[in-house]
C-alpha cells in the first residue's frame, strides 16, 4: 500500500476500519487506518511510519472509556501485548509482584490473581478494558483504587523513543486522573503495568453496598468480595454488549465544604463525600443529574440510564455526535440549577470536541 510520492505505509494497515465494534458505545466511526500492537519492538516502527506520514495517532486499549464525535484522521493502534508473570519481592517475603502486558484484560487479571491466592484487586473485579488504561485514569470502585496496588509502570516516550519505568508516586495517580492525562498525554504508550500485591491482604469493605451484600458473611474472603462486586456491579450497571455506555461519563465534581453547605440550604439531601484535602467534599455527579431531571431522559436513540444517572446510553443508534450534545445538555442544566461544572471522565475524540459548561 503506498500512499502519495514517496509516501510508503504499512501493507498491514486497515483502512478505513469501523471503531463502533472496538468500543463500549458502539457508535459508528472509522479509523484512517488502524493496526494492532502485538511486540513491543514493533510500537517504534509503527510510531515513524505514521510521523513520516504526519498521521495522527491514537492508542486504543479496549475502547471502554471513550466517545468517537468523528472519525479518527490517522492511525489507531489497538495494543495487543500480551503476557502475565509473578515473582516475589525481593527482601519482602509476604509480598509479590505481578507484571501484566498492557493488552492482557484487566477483569481477567483480576480472576488471574484471585485463582493464584493474590487479594487486593477483588473490589476493582469487572471494570471493562485493557490493563495499560488502568493507570491513565486511576481505576477505582467499590473503596479500591489503583493507587492502592500499583507498583510501578513501563511505557514507551514518544518524545525519546526510549522505554521507561516510574514508580506509583511518580504516576501522581489521583481521582480519575494521573500523569498519562497530563505532562505524558500523547507522548506515552504504556506497555506493561507492575502491581504489588499481598498474599495477606484483607478484604476491603468500606464501600456501604459491599457491607450491605455481605452482611452474613462474618469472615468474607477475597472469593466473596468478588462475587458481590460481580453481582452488584451486574444488577446496577447496564452491560455494554446489550446497551452501549462507557461507565461513568462525568466525574463525581469537588467543591468547598462552604460551597456544599451553601447548596444543603436549598437541597438539605445533598450527600458529600470526605476527600485527602479537608476543606473540599466530593459530591455524586448523579445525584445532580437526577435531581436535575435527566434520569431516564432520552433524545433519540442517545439517553441517560433509567437507574444509573450518571451513565449515559446509546439506545441503538446514536451517534456520537448525539451522546455528545446530550452530555452538554446535562451539564449545563446541572451548572444553571447547582452552579456546578460537571467534566467528562470519558475521553471524546476529537479533543476539542466537550465545549463544557
Ligand atoms: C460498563 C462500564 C463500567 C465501568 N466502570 C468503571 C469503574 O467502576 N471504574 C473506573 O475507573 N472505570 C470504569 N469504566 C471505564 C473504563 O472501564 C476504564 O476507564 C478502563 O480503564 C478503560 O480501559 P480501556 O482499555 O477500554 O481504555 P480505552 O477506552 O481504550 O482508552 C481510554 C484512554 O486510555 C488511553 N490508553 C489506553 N491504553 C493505553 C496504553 N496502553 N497506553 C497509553 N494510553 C492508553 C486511550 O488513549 C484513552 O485516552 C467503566 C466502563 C464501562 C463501559
Amino acid at each position: 500500500m503506498s500512499e502519495g510520492p514517496g509516501r510508503v505505509l504499512n501493507s498491514s494497515w486497515l483502512q478505513n476500519e469501523a471503531l463502533g465494534p472496538l468500543t463500549s458505545f458502539g457508535v459508528p466511526a472509522r479509523a484512517r487506518y488502524f493496526t494492532h500492537l502485538e511486540q513491543e519492538d514493533e510500537l517504534p516502527i509503527l510510531l515513524a511510519q505514521a510521523d513520516h506520514n504526519d498521521l495522527p495517532v491514537l492508542i486504543l486499549g479496549g475502547g471502554s472509556n471513550m466517545l468517537f464525535t468523528d472519525d479518527f484522521p490517522g492511525l489507531v493502534i489497538q495494543i495487543a501485548l500480551r503476557g502475565i508473570s509473578v515473582r516475589a519481592e525481593s527482601g519482602a517475603n509476604d509480598w509479590v509482584l505481578v507484571n501484566a502486558a498492557a493488552g492482557e484484560n484487566w477483569h481477567s487479571l483480576v480472576e488471574y490473581c484471585l485463582n493464584n491466592n493474590l487479594p487486593g484487586l477483588e473490589n476493582l473485579a469487572l471494570i471493562p478494558g485493557s490493563t495499560g488504561a488502568a493507570p491513565v485514569q486511576n481505576i477505582g470502585a467499590y473503596g479500591v483504587e489503583l493507587a492502592d496496588v500499583l507498583h510501578s509502570v513501563r511505557y514507551f516516550d514518544r518524545r525519546n523513543q526510549q522505554v521507561h519505568q516510574i514508580s506509583a508516586d511518580e504516576c501522581q495517580l489521583s481521582y480519575r486522573d494521573s500523569i498519562f492525562k497530563h505532562a505524558l498525554k500523547d507522548h506515552a504508550v504504556i506497555l506493561s503495568v507492575c502491581l504489588r500485591l499481598s498474599r495477606h491482604t484483607r478484604p476491603r469493605l468500606s464501600y456501604p453496598a459491599l457491607q450491605q451484600a455481605l452482611a452474613n458473611n462474618p469472615q468474607p474472603g477475597a472469593r466473596d468480595v468478588f462475587d458481590a462486586v460481580c453481582a452488584i456491579r451486574r444488577s446496577k450497571l447496564p452491560d455494554p454488549r446489550v446497551l452501549g455506555n462507557a461507565g461513568s461519563f462525568f466525574r463525581n465534581p469537588l467543591v468547598t465544604v462552604a460551597k456544599w453547605q451553601l447548596l444543603r440550604q436549598t437541597w438539605p439531601d445533598l450527600p458529600a463525600y470526605e476527600t485527602d484535602v479537608p476543606d473540599m467534599r466530593k459530591l455524586p455527579a448523579a445525584w445532580l443529574i437526577e435531581h436535575a431531571g435527566w434520569k431516564g431522559a432520552r433524545a433519540g436513540d442517545a439517553g441517560v440510564h433509567t437507574q444509573q444517572a450518571l451513565v449515559l446510553v446509546n439506545h441503538g443508534q446514536a451517534t456520537g455526535r448525539q451522546i455528545l450534545a446530550l452530555a452538554q445538555n446535562v451539564a449545563r442544566s446541572v451548572k444553571e440549577r447547582f452552579d456546578i461544572t460537571l467534566e467528562p471522565e470519558v475521553n471524546i475524540l476529537p479533543a476539542n470536541a466537550w465545549q463544557g459548561w
